[in-house]
């Protein structure tokens, strides 16, 4: 038997269920899983959980234009310790993500820059060049209402054929589901009154519509954040969804004002409740972080103008190991809804231990909590809504069968590449 490059032993999952066995890994992806290879380079994690890294289908590196918040070198650098070896970053950046001279300037920046490896969505706009940016986007990107950056389309009309065009590509058409005819413009002071702004009937009115102008299109709801849309999204062909980590913790019972400040807006305790359980009867495709850092001196304006977003690429998985570990959430939900899924939707070789696939590997010691402190975290933001919640980071990070990260520490160069090769 031939040596492989690399092996990693440890607890393994495998096919759904944890498994003692070794992974063998060439040229950085998965060769073979067994219980011995022989490798060159061996590294043996005991009883430790080894699972697929996760991918983050939903940030806001702000690169370019905006990277006094945050920039693709220091926004990578969080995933990787985080856990997140592959992210979609959204196209509301400076200038917008939607035009290929735009696209393919953003992709030269994130190559030279990133940690971990990425797709790039396209912003969906009257007169978009479909054919051309799918050959280079790892899906489109449709903002319904008005929210942070100038995507808002007209209205679902003004992009018709857009739509048409992008279901024919068979990519993706990830929304931003709030309707903004119903949207409402009153000052606010909280949560609670940034929330009657943004009331469910808002984000579940925008999703029946876009659910009938999806016309065909791969349709993937964003950030699902009401009870009223549960419903709406359970059981629909060509459609898949996504929940954020602060929607599942946080409510406007919260007492971080505007730093909880997020679009969706963070709802009553009774929704949360609904998302917790459809989390647990296996509604959502995906966990995705929205990653969108601000700068804390924005933040802290008056309510009414402190921008919406906050950051957590880093600690999406902490936070959600730590739910496996108090038994709210099984290690089967969120390996599916933080690695499988998004690789099989938007159809990677990622997200599983299996032949063939990226060899992006996360080792977690599942009785060790750490308290989450922005001063340990990498954002360039510099604050988190999660101060002081208990989170499980991965002590060691592998990308495509390189070290990155070791005893939580970066080890390895940065060689993050565009999930879609250098076409
Ligand atoms: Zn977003």
């Amino acid at each position: 038997m031939t040596n492989m490059e690399v092996v990693v032993e440890g607890n393994c999952y495998v096919s759904g269920r944890m498994e003692r066995c070794c992974i063998g890994i060439e040229n950085g992806r998965i060769q073979k899983v067994a219980k011995l290879i022989e490798g060159e380079k061996v590294f043996r994690f005991g009883t430790k959980i080894v699972l697929p890294a996760a991918i983050d289908a939903h940030v806001h590196f702000r690169d370019p234009g905006l990277t006094q918040n945050e920039d693709f070198g220091t926004g990578s650098l969080a995933a990787i310790h985080g856990g997140v070896t592959c992210v979609f970053d959204m196209p509301n950046t400076k200038p917008p993500t939607t035009t290929l001279s735009a696209l393919r300037d953003k992709k030269k920046i994130a190559s030279s820059k990133s940690m971990v490896d990425f797709g790039l969505f396209a912003g969906v706009r009257p007169g978009l060049d479909v054919e051309a940016m799918a050959k280079e986007a790892i899906g489109f990107k449709l903002y319904m209402a008005s929210t942070t950056g100038e995507l808002m389309v007209p209205s679902l009309e003004s992009v018709k054929k857009e739509i048409a065009a992008i279901a024919t590509t068979r990519k993706v058409l990830a929304v931003h589901a709030e309707d903004e005819s119903l949207r409402r413009k009153e000052i606010e002071e909280s949560l609670e009154d940034h929330l009657r702004n943004r009331n469910n009937e808002c984000e579940s009115s925008a999703i029946r519509k876009v659910k009938v102008a999806a016309n065909g299109c791969k349709l993937h709801i964003c950030h699902v954040s009401g009870k009223a849309s549960l419903p709406l999204i359970q059981g629909v062909p060509n459609l898949t969804s996504e929940i954020t980590p602060h929607h599942l913790l946080f409510d406007i019972s919260s007492k971080l004002g505007t730093l909880a400040k997020v679009n969706p807006p963070l709802r009553k305790r009774d929704d949360r409740h609904a998302l917790f359980q459809a989390l647990k009867e296996g509604v959502f495709d995906m966990i995705a972080s929205d990653h969108a850092p601000h700068a804390i001196d924005e933040k802290k304006e008056d309510f009414d103008y402190a921008p919406t977003g906050m950051p957590g690429v880093e600690t999406m998985v902490p936070l959600m190991l730590n739910l496996v570990k108090e038994r709210h959430l099984d290690i089967t939900g969120a390996v599916g809804m933080l690695s499988e899924r998004p690789g099989e939707v938007y159809g990677l070789a990622k997200g599983k231990i299996a032949p063939g696939y990226d060899a992006d590997l996360i080792v977690v010691d599942m009785t060790h909590s750490t308290i989450i402190k922005a001063d340990n975290l990498h954002s360039k933001c510099g604050w988190t809504a999660y101060q002081d919640m208990p989170g499980i980071f991965p002590q060691t990070v592998f990308l495509r069968g390189q070290l990155m990260v070791e005893n939580g520490s970066q080890v390895g160069e940065r060689m993050g590449r565009d999930v879609l090769g250098s076409r």
